[in-house]
């Protein structure tokens, strides 16, 4: 991937971006604090940060050992003490291949693969010891004994100015709470005194997919390790808020989805789901500058059918790739985060490579890297302007196989995010600061991409023999998602009008963070409106196939026609002159898979429209 230099052509233009402002008439004193806020936002220049090209701090400063071993018993939490280590076990911590479990969900029935195999994952030279991993466990750690460790490091005494709270952000399908815990030096840990704190926010998400249990027991070592380990000095220059399992439900069960089937990766634009508003109100909350985003994927499976091969990364890693996801968070992401997490696993002796996946069709060999669209975590985390991370193991399908290794490796990798956080502070904030403003200086001029593409082209991947265990490279027909292809492109609108019997889509807006203001009297205002050319019914789709949770869309094509329109009191207005301004985009242009018209929270299709000039419009305050 080619990383262009920042180019100072891209800063906004202070007079351009005044032309975005909206015209308020006759305020009333409820709107006026929310003017103030959109002109703000408006005006505001901020300067580029230089952009070292050789940061030589990132890669230099891991820590000799990734976390200490804290002692364990089934059903307590004791936490460690301070900064101690314990001798490394060595004897595998694998039960006989008849115990092997999958969650709760009974044995599988053999390893899936031969000793040779096996032989190329020992234990790394650390053993974790979360409940989940006791060593005659057969069940990763149960949703009590998760509230129960994070209850323990919240309630510890405080050390060093170390504040811990733990947090419920919402309630599972079947009831389970969505914890976590707030990590801080801040004055206190609600919102607010971590915003004030001058520190960047983490947050870390585990186990949104409840049969990839690593990332969720690496979580809770993580958790313990800011708490009261070898990770607190960070909060010296970090608040981190750690959710080691947002799909509570799944885990009990060992099941990808959630309790009502949808898989809530893919559910962050339309928030169907309790689980993903849940970290949706997190994100709003806490304004993370990093979402890092747990996962595990299939090792063996339709890996051996396709290829003859079995899966060889320990981590696969990918950051957002959506269209419109701007290019200094993307440089950011490649830079600052992706170039010190591999060279942090591989100093630990672990491999990776870029995030891929392939479709559950038998015949189709495409080997696609995480997908474009704006659904899953990590790409509308991104369009809420953050570097946005995923880290994906090599678990699905292992059962308990290797899971001191997987562990490991989120550890590590999520280490290495967290000093990357720490080392980049203020550039990061720079960052963020540029590309909120620039966001919003936008509205109205040139373009926005509606819709891109990953890029096809070929390349060698490592795998493993299935008889022999050693490397064996393949090569593949590759998607790239690191270069996106706009394939719909529309003139930028400065904001979209939505009917009055929109409230239903406004109110998952606003869980997105998008503001929304309601028109308080008759107005008018020039519009793009949708002219509908073809309508069939469909179902979502990923890179791997149909989408859980995902079926019977409206898949329409339209043609954009200029008009005029009544804007009537009580319909609303969608400004894009905000910082979350692609998320609107992504939501309301109606003929993608991913819109509010094709997941039918917009029932019709002139309930929308794109408003082409700055509109003169009286607004109230929504709540
Ligand atoms: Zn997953």
């Amino acid at each position: 991937m080619t990383l262009h230099s920042p180019r100072l052509s891209q800063l906004p233009d202070q007079a351009d971006a005044s032309a975005t402002r909206f015209r308020l008439l006759k305020l009333r004193p409820a709107a006026a604090a929310l003017a103030a806020v959109l002109l703000l936002s408006a005006c505001a220049s901020t300067p580029l940060p230089p952009w070292p090209s050789t940061p030589g701090t990132v890669t230099a400063q891991r820590p000799s050992a990734p976390a200490p071993v804290a002692s364990v018993q089934r059903g307590t939490v004791v936490p460690a003490p301070l900064g101690q280590e314990r001798p490394v076990a060595v004897a595998s911590p694998l039960p006989p291949p008849t115990a092997l479990v999958a969650q709760d969900e009974g044995p599988i029935a053999a390893p899936p693969y031969n000793a040779a195999v096996e032989a190329r994952f020992p234990d790394p030279a650390i053993s974790y010891d979360t409940p989940g991993l006791g060593r005659d466990r057969r069940a990763f750690t149960t949703n009590a004994e998760l509230g129960q460790w994070l209850r323990s490091l919240a309630e510890a005494v405080p050390s060093g100015g170390t504040r811990t709270q733990l947090v419920n952000a919402g309630t599972s399908q079947r009831g389970e709470p969505i914890l976590g815990l707030v990590a801080t030096r801040a004055a206190s840990t609600d919102p607010v005194a971590l915003s004030k704190s001058g520190r960047p926010t983490v947050l870390l998400i585990g186990q949104q997919h409840g049969d990839e249990p690593a990332g969720s027991e690496a979580l809770l070592v993580i958790a313990r390790e800011l708490a009261q380990g070898l990770l607190e000095p960070l909060l010296d220059r970090v608040n981190v808020v750690v959710v080691p399992r947002a799909n509570p439900d799944g885990a009990t069960a060992g099941t990808r989805v959630t309790a009502n089937g949808v898989d809530m990766n893919r559910d962050h634009l339309l928030l169907g789901t309790p689980e993903a508003r849940a970290l949706a109100k997190l994100v709003n909350d806490y304004q993370p500058i990093l979402v890092v985003d747990a996962h595990e994927y299939t090792a063996v499976g339709r890996y051996l059918q396709k290829f003859n091969a079995i899966q060889r990364y320990d981590a696969l890693l990918q950051y957002a790739t959506t269209a419109n996801y701007p290019e200094f968070l993307t440089k950011a992401s490649m830079e600052w985060y992706h170039q010190p997490m591999v060279a942090a696993l591989k100093a630990q002796g672990l491999t990776s490579d870029w995030y891929y996946t392939t479709s559950t069709n038998l015949q189709d060999k495409l080997i696609s890297m995480g997908g474009t669209q704006p659904d899953t975590g990590r790409n509308v985390n991104g369009l809420k302007n953050t570097v946005s991370l995923l880290i994906e193991t090599r678990g699905v399908g292992l059962g308990r196989m290797h899971i001191q290794r997987r562990v490991h490796t989120q550890v590590t990798a999520i280490t290495s995010a967290l000093r990357s956080t720490a080392e980049r502070a203020a550039n990061l904030e720079q960052v963020r600061s540029f590309v909120v403003r620039d966001v919003s200086a936008m509205a109205c001029r040139d373009q926005v991409v509606v819709e891109a593409e990953a890029t096809r082209t070929q390349r060698e991947l490592d795998f493993l023999d299935p008889e022999t265990g050693a490397d064996r490279s393949v090569k593949v027909d590759w998607n790239s998602s690191l270069t996106l292809r706009p394939v719909k492109v529309r003139p930028r609108p400065c904001g979209y009008w939505l009917s009055a019997s929109s409230a239903g889509a406004v109110e998952r807006l606003k869980l997105l963070g998008v503001q929304v203001l309601r028109i308080a009297e008759q107005g008018s205002l020039l519009a793009d409106i949708y002219r509908e050319t073809s309508r069939e019914t469909a179902d979502r789709q990923d890179v791997i196939g149909n989408i859980a949770g995902g079926s019977g869309i409206v898949r329409v094509q339209v043609t954009p026609m200029r008009s005029a329109i009544d804007a009537p009191p009580g319909s609303y207005y969608v400004p894009l002159n905000q910082p979350r301004a692609h998320l609107a985009v992504a939501a309301l242009e109606p003929d993608t898979q991913n819109s509010y018209f094709a997941n039918r929270l917009i029932t019709e299709l002139d309930h929308t429209a794109r408003i082409m000039s700055t509109p003169s419009l009286v607004f109230e305050e929504t709540d």
